[in-house]
């Protein structure tokens, strides 16, 4: 299973909202400072104008008039106090050139302050001769009080003969805009707050989608492929989503064909006629087929648990993992070998990653036991043929050189030397007949006249056929069947004759005078029974299953003395299987031998849809 190595952290939910929130608060920031600024801004303006032109348009142009403000600071005095009745928030003072305050709104009081003023504005205004300002703090009884210092030059026939100084107390300005700020601040607060539960709610419509694409992806990291995420909008989350199902889709698409492929190459693999063993490179056997299990003599369980060399050394051990390797080290190797009575051709080779790094080795086991007995009898068969072929021929040879070279023979002499080469003619001649009966039964080309029949006639004509030789070689033949009897079979009436006679002139071959041979017929189990038996020499058991094999013979001289070719019972074989029937022999040495045919009873009429 997949290892979640995801980093826990902030959730994109939350990184939404925190990003919103900090838009939110820059931006409100950024007007509260523009906002507070100008409002400051105004207030201060409005303040210094109001005062500039009560100033200006009143008191500045009375105090003009004297030349000497210290002179008439009685006069000026009242006229300030007729002007400017004493407030709380703005003190007026009338400074003279020499830094004194001649009259005040402050009355008396007035006089006393000149070192809180802000000397600087006042000499500004003096020296210069231009109106001047300052802000600052006084300290009051309780707490510092924010001040704006406003200086105006008095001007007498162009010359500065004082100042006119206006102390502003700004505290109630100071606490408009701190209560606005506090507005501000609270509108701010307020706005984040929304500005979260707005963020939580809209981060939703992302997070939703993508989440459900984390969860089906996570299904199908499982393997689940059934499920589709919904697609709801358009923009790049919708696309998301689509592309996300298409993406299921194709790889689900992609994942079926993979596994039809594999379950296409493990059904080859599986119904392989050769074994195929593939081992990595630490010896463990990655894949067997059933067929090399079958041949290595082990089950599944086995190819977990134990390794390649511990598998292979009870087949053949120099074929051990390291072996293998070294031998096929220049590509493919191939070896045959046998082992436990089979004969085995392998053929193996090293296999690659699609870097071309060793990833272990390939071998095909083939069990080519049959081909090599089908080669071997192959060998013997054409040994045999010359061989069988040679003997007569030798003969024949002998006998003509004898005739033609040597010295003048009796007429009887000759006569039977020429009856032994027609005899032996006779015998290649029916040896050569019988090789091409085979050959024709090999290669399907005999033509086969088949027809529905009752066997018990044909036994009879056999019978008759062999009554003469039989009786000649002083045998008892006895037909058991019963000659009322009708056994229906379909067959080549003269090829099944044939495989009779030859096994009825066995019977009298292989049996000593005064033997007897029953011949027996019945229908049983929808077959016809044929049972030929003898109680002559018999067949050593371990004979037995070779008789029907081409050229086998128990007794060569015998036979051969007999006239046979060691083919008559290859060819009954194939004869009767060529009818869909079986042929066997039992038999006990010095005892007598048993042949049985069977053949496959003709279909009844309502089988053959005659009626
Ligand atoms: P052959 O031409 O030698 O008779 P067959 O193919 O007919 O060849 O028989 C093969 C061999 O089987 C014979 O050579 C003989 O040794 C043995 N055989 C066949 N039939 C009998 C039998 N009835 N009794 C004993 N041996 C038999």
């Amino acid at each position: 299973m997949a290892v979640n190595i995801y980093k826990k952290g902030l959730t994109l939910r939350w990184k939404i909202v925190l990003i919103y929130c900090t838009l939110v608060f820059i931006a409100i920031a950024i007007i509260g400072v523009f906002i507070m600024g100008s409002l400051e801004r105004y207030y201060i303006n409005s303040v210094r104008g109001n005062l500039t032109n009560t100033v200006q348009g009143g008191i500045l142009i009375s105090l003009g008039n004297y030349q000497d403000l210290a002179g008439s600071s009685t006069e000026i005095q009242s006229n300030v106090n007729a002007a400017w009745a004493r407030t709380i928030q703005e003190e007026l003072f009338v400074i003279d050139s020499n830094m004194k305050v001649v009259a005040s709104n402050m009355e008396n009081e007035g006089r006393g302050v000149i070192g809180t003023l802000d000397s600087d504005v006042i000499l500004k205004a003096l020296v210069l001769g231009e109106a001047a300002e300052s802000t600052g703090t006084i300290t009051g009884q309780d707490a510092s009080i924010p001040i704006m210092n406003l200086a105006f030059p008095v001007r007498h026939s162009d010359a500065v003969t004082g100042v006119v100084y206006v102390r502003a107390d700004m505290t109630g300005i100071h606490d408009t805009i701190d209560q606005s700020k506090q507005i501000f601040v609270n509108a701010m607060l307020l706005a984040l707050v929304v500005t979260i539960i707005m963020g939580f709610l809209i981060s939703k419509t992302i997070t939703v989608p993508i989440k459900e694409v984390t969860q089906k992806a996570a299904g199908m990291a499982k393997g689940d492929f059934s499920q589709e995420v919904s697609v709801k909008s358009g923009d790049e989350i919708g696309q998301l989503a689509w592309m996300f199902n298409e993406l299921r889709a194709q790889l689900s698409n992609t994942l079926l064909q993979m596994s039809s492929e594999k379950s296409k190459l493990e059904t080859i693999l599986r119904y392989m006629a050769d074994g195929l063993v593939a081992i990595d490179v630490s010896g463990r056997i990655i894949h067997a087929n059933q067929t090399a299990m079958r041949i290595l003599k082990v089950e599944a369980d086995d190819l977990e648990n134990k390794l390649y060399d511990e598998i292979i050394k009870d087949l053949k051990e120099d074929l051990a993992l390291k072996e293998l390797a070294e031998k096929c080290e220049s590509g493919v190797a191939a070896e045959t070998f046998s082992a436990g009575g089979s004969t085995y051709a392998v053929r193996y080779d090293r296999f690659k990653d699609e870097k071309g790094s060793d990833i272990g080795i390939i071998m095909i086991i083939q069990d080519i036991t049959e081909r090599q007995k089908m080669e071997d009898m192959q060998t013997d068969f054409v040994a045999n043929v010359s061989h069988e072929l040679k003997t007569p021929l030798t003969t024949i040879k002998s006998y003509t050189e004898t005739l033609l070279d040597g010295p003048a023979l009796s007429d009887e002499t000759a006569k039977s030397f020429l009856s032994i080469i027609d005899s032996e003619a006779d015998r290649m001649n029916r040896l050569v007949k019988d090789l091409l009966h085979l050959s024709r039964l090999d290669h399907k080309q005999e033509k086969w006249f088949k027809k529905e029949i009752n066997l018990i006639p044909l036994l009879r004509t056999c019978v008759k056929n062999i009554e003469f030789s039989a009786k000649t070689e002083n045998r008892h033949l006895n037909s058991i069947f019963n000659p009322g009897d009708d056994i229906r079979v379909v067959v080549d009436k003269d090829r099944i004759e044939q495989v009779i006679l030859n096994i009825l002139s066995n019977a009298i071959k292989y049996t000593k005078s005064g033997g007897r041979i029953d011949i027996d017929a019945f229908a049983s189990g929808r077959k016809a029974h044929i049972v030929i038996t003898d109680n002559g020499i018999g067949i050593p058991e371990s004979e037995i299953s070779r008789v029907f094999e081409r050229f086998f013979r128990v007794d060569k001289a015998r036979s051969r003395a007999m006239g046979g070719t060691g083919l008559g019972l290859a060819i009954s074989k194939q004869i009767v299987e060529e009818h869909g029937g079986s042929i066997e022999l039992q038999s006990r040495e010095g005892r007598g031998t048993k042949v049985t045919v069977l053949l496959p009873a003709a279909p009844m009429r309502g089988e053959r849809g005659i009626d």
